[in-house]
């Protein structure tokens, strides 16, 4: 086949219809079989058939690469729409947003420019309109879609930097340089919040130290008074708050900060409120649990992943402003893209709010969701998982080999493996015993590819993490994967207890002898 054949064009659409039908055909057979999640295969064992591609030799044809792809990415790949797939914010996804998804591979559109997308450019903007009046933003909202959370984090936190900036240059008598102020500015944020946060403040030259992390309650939540008393201590100490960034859905937890009272003493203070809803976005199409955003409409800014509550696949985010002449800080002028006299033209150029360029045109995906679908049923979507969470932390708090951190707002449930007395006193140490046995348990599993769950860190403690989002994971799945991990650890603490108990430690004789 000549080079030209794989151009898709006018005269290749057949060998396209045919291309895509085929991998098609072979992903839908691939879904269908995953018994489990994962195979367990190890980077040592699959590396060497990825390295074994000679990659200056094609196989020519999509069928002879696709049976290669089998091999070196299909048979082991991690399958998140497998109900036993607990591990983290990844959805299973809808179809009609893979559909989009073909859609934009082919057609390619690039929505920096109109001269680039014409209706994608509408289209885009549609939905940021439709989002952010989900949000409850008035007329003069706006937004752009980004790769994802992180990006639309470092986006808002770009915005409240300047328009910081802006402000304390107007309040100053001398005429203060960026540089005189930056090292100055602080982003108040929970001590539960995305890292993605504190890597922003680093890009934005601010240093990581700009992040002070507010304590949180029991519940994991930002709390209010000491949020107030950290913004007094910076004001004492001549540092300038640039931001509040409020978490509508933590990642460990799912907590969600008391947004009202953080709206209210940000809008005292005249300080920017981030709100990161990047989790807890989903919670915007809910019939039942819409309330517990409320407040999010205060915000000066808000980040919503719809690659994560909304069913999309990755990648799909956006970052939406209650006042768009605030996107003016990301608006440049190239006289070869964007040139400055096609504003005057009214001509649309999304490349003017966002801090890409060539950009995918993310927001089919949700569009065709939500045309297919509708909104009301991905919130039935996100609510049936968010009822399974609550039933599973009743099936954790009432299990005894559990020990479960909180009862959780949205889908993710915090708890880690507790041995049995009898193991634990003779086991030598009981946390470091307790933290084993976890990580132990969370590792078998994986390899085994039975089950996936994640993993994080409470107060110096490994604990295990479940995040749900898939509504075919059942509450049997649930007492199953728990039943693995289980006796994963047991075999483990049993292990342990056993080689103490025959050949007592060099401390413990110690001990015993005193
Ligand atoms: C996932 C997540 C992010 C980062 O989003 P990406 O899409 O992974 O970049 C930010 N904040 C929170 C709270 C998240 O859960």
């Amino acid at each position: 086949m000549s080079s030209r054949s794989h151009l898709l064009n006018d005269r290749t659409a057949e060998h396209y219809r045919r291309s895509l039908t085929h991998g098609v055909e072979r992903v839908a057979a691939k879904l269908a079989d995953a018994e489990q999640p994962f195979t367990g295969v190890t980077p040592a064992e699959l590396a060497p058939t990825v390295s074994a591609v000679d990659l200056e030799k094609p196989l020519g044809t999509a069928s002879e690469a696709l049976d290669e792809l089998e091999r070196v990415y299909l048979r082991d790949a991690v399958y998140f729409h497998h109900p036993r797939y607990l591990a983290h914010l990844n959805c299973p996804v809808v179809i009609p947003a893979v559909l989009g998804e073909a859609v934009i591979a082919a057609v390619n559109s690039s929505l920096d420019t109109w001269d680039q997308s014409a209706g994608g450019t509408l289209i885009e903007r549609r939905l940021v309109e439709w989002t952010a009046q989900r949000i409850g933003f008035g007329p003069s909202a706006d937004g752009i879609f980004t790769s994802g959370g992180s990006q639309s984090n470092l986006q808002a936190l770009l915005l409240a930097r300047e328009e910081t900036c802006r402000l304390v240059r107007k309040n100053s008598e001398t005429a203060l340089s960026t540089p005189q102020i930056l090292p100055k500015l602080r982003i108040l944020t929970s001590e539960c919040s995305h890292f993605s946060i504190e890597k922003s403040a680093v890009l934005l030259g601010l240093g990581p130290e700009a992040v002070v992390p507010v304590p949180c309650d029991e519940q994991r939540r930002m709390r209010v008074d000491a949020l107030a008393d950290l913004m007094e201590r910076c004001e004492r100490a001549g540092e300038t708050v640039m931001a509040v960034v409020a978490t509508a859905g933590t990642t460990d937890f799912g907590s969600i900060d008391p947004l009202p009272a953080l709206a209210e003493l940000c809008e005292q203070a005249g300080v920017w409120l981030h709100v990161d809803a990047a989790y807890g976005c989903g919670l915007l199409t809910s019939q039942r649990r819409r309330a517990l955003l409320d407040g999010v409409e205060r915000a000066d800014s808000v980040t919503v992943d719809y690659h994560k509550s909304f069913f999309q696949p990755v990648s799909s985010s956006a970052v939406l402003v209650r006042d768009r002449d605030t996107l003016r800080h990301v608006t440049y002028y190239a006289d070869y893209l964007n040139p400055a006299r096609s504003v005057e033209k009214e001509i649309p150029n999304q490349v003017d709010k966002s801090i890409q360029t060539t950009r995918r045109f993310d927001a089919l995906k949700l569009w065709m969701t939500l045309r297919v679908m509708g909104a009301d049923a991905l919130g039935e979507l996100f609510d049936e998982v968010v009822d399974r969470a609550a039933d599973a932390w009743r099936l954790l708090a009432g299990d005894e080999r559990f020990e479960v951190v909180v009862e959780p707002q949205l889908s993710t449930l915090v708890f880690r493996y507790l041995p049995p007395e009898r193991q634990r006193s003779q086991g030598g140490d009981e946390e470091t015993l307790t933290d084993r046995a976890n990580l132990y348990a969370r590792d078998a599993l994986f390899a085994s590819g039975e089950a996936i769950v994640a993993g994080t860190v409470v107060d110096g403690r490994h604990y295990l993490k479940f995040t749900l989002l898939n509504p075919e994971t059942s509450l049997a799945d649930i007492a199953t994967v728990l039943d693995l991990i289980a006796a994963h650890a047991d075999q483990y603490a049993e292990q342990q207890t056993a080689q103490r108990t025959a050949a007592p430690s060099p401390a413990l004789s110690a001990a015993q002898a005193c």
